[in-house]
């Protein structure tokens, strides 16, 4: 009798050993889960968007300071959006938030929202169907289940993220969507210096999930801006860091032709050479290059050749100078200042603008907040402040003047 009452002891302590295994074991997962979701994003923004240390800064003079001050300043390209940190907080991580636009004296700010990104970028060829870096991300950051599977649904959640800031934010940001929405904050800005104008654009039409409806959806939503390509071919037709650097597709020209039909504003970076060459061909609208270097300041497979530039320019278009290694060679001041000038003695003046590709995984020498460094080494590479005050933002502004809808 005894020695069943010890067994059944015995079996009680076993199973209650378990029961405290198990409740140890669902703590140890919940808290796991807790610090991937509350660290991990953070620490990849960290890892990937750096402000370089020990960049030589310029002195700037009182000249500069005057200058920087009286400027409307702007800039084509942006990811931030795709982080997880408060943009209405400074934040110690990455290049980019609304308060630091505010100390920069950012007028206009494109965001951008990066959809689909295979490992192992590379400037020679990426194939879109081995990996997907923005789906881990996706999961990390806890986006919406139907950001998961659709690239379009990843594009509206960073636009509902743009659109509820705005919101609750209205002195510090607008969503600039048409002409008459772009003057008011133009002219809301002559009382409120620290008033952003934000817009919203792609980078790669993949963001269309293959449906040509979805550009209308995409429209509706906010989107002002949307580039052909990212890292690797898509339905529209070859990258220029793709496989096989072919030119638009028939799905691509019908792309073109409905984004035309709304005024919505082409951006051909990282399209290949025959992708700008077809839409050059098939359009009558200027183009926007909204991040890139010039080939012939810094011959990067990152840069389309000059030739195409040229013709960019002439038929209208901005080509945004950017601030990182694979677009001016060296991320400095002065290397960015040297691009400019470069790209002013190509094309003109009227042609040059800014695109930084702040938060898009880049290392960059300042964030947006010392934006008057920019200012300051564009006034020592020898351009006139008139030259100046177009490449900061004064072309981006006559752009958007001419080119939005109604
Ligand atoms: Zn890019």
């Amino acid at each position: 009798m005894s020695n069943l009452i010890c067994v059944l002891n015995l079996q009680v302590i076993y199973i209650l050993k378990v029961k405290l295994l198990i409740k140890t074991l669902v703590v140890f997962i919940a808290l796991l889960l807790i610090a991937v979701f509350l660290f991990v994003p953070s620490y990849i923004d960290n890892q990937k968007n750096v402000v370089l240390e020990n960049v030589s800064l310029p002195e700037v003079s009182p000249e500069a300071l005057d200058l920087h001050q009286s400027l409307v300043i702007g800039d084509w390209h942006s990811d931030s959006l795709m982080w997880s940190r408060d943009l209405m907080k400074e934040n110690r991580v990455g290049h980019m938030d609304i308060p630091r636009l505010q100390k920069g004296n950012v007028a206009l700010q494109m965001f951008t929202t990066v959809t689909k990104a295979p490992s192992g970028l590379n400037y020679e060829t990426n194939d879109a169907n081995t990996s997907d870096d923005i789906t881990k991300l996706a999961l990390v950051s806890l986006w919406p289940t139907k950001t998961w599977t659709s690239l379009t649904e990843r594009s509206l959640y960073m636009s509902a993220r743009l659109h509820s800031l705005a919101e609750e934010n209205p002195k510090d940001l607008a969503v600039v969507t048409s002409k008459k929405s772009l003057s008011e904050v133009i002219e809301r800005r002559k009382t409120n210096t620290k008033l952003v104008g934000a817009l919203l654009g792609t980078e790669g039409s993949h963001a269309l999930d293959g449906d040509l409806n979805n550009i209308e959806v995409l429209y509706d939503n906010g989107f002002r801006m949307m580039s052909l390509h990212h890292f690797f071919d898509n339905k529209l037709g070859g990258s220029l860091h793709g496989i096989k650097g072919g030119g638009l597709t028939e799905f691509g020209r019908e792309a073109v032709k409905q984004m035309d039909q709304l005024n919505i504003i082409i951006d051909v970076a990282h399209s290949s050479e025959k992708v700008v060459e077809d839409v050059l061909a098939l359009t009558d609208r200027p183009l926007v290059v909204s991040h890139t270097g010039f080939y012939g300041h810094c011959a990067s497979p990152r840069n389309i050749p000059d030739n195409l530039m040229i013709q960019i320019a002439n038929e209208g278009g901005l080509i945004a100078v950017g601030y990182w290694d694979g677009a001016v060679c060296e991320p400095t001041l002065e290397s960015i200042a040297k691009s400019i000038d470069y790209g002013v003695n190509l094309v003109g003046a009227d042609h040059i603008s800014l695109g930084s590709d702040f938060d898009g995984s880049t290392e960059v020498p300042f964030d947006t907040s010392k934006m008057i460094y920019l200012t300051q080494a564009l006034m020592d590479v020898g351009l006139s402040d008139e030259n100046i005050a177009k490449v900061m933002g004064g072309n981006m502004l006559r752009f958007l003047e001419e080119n939005l809808p109604d």
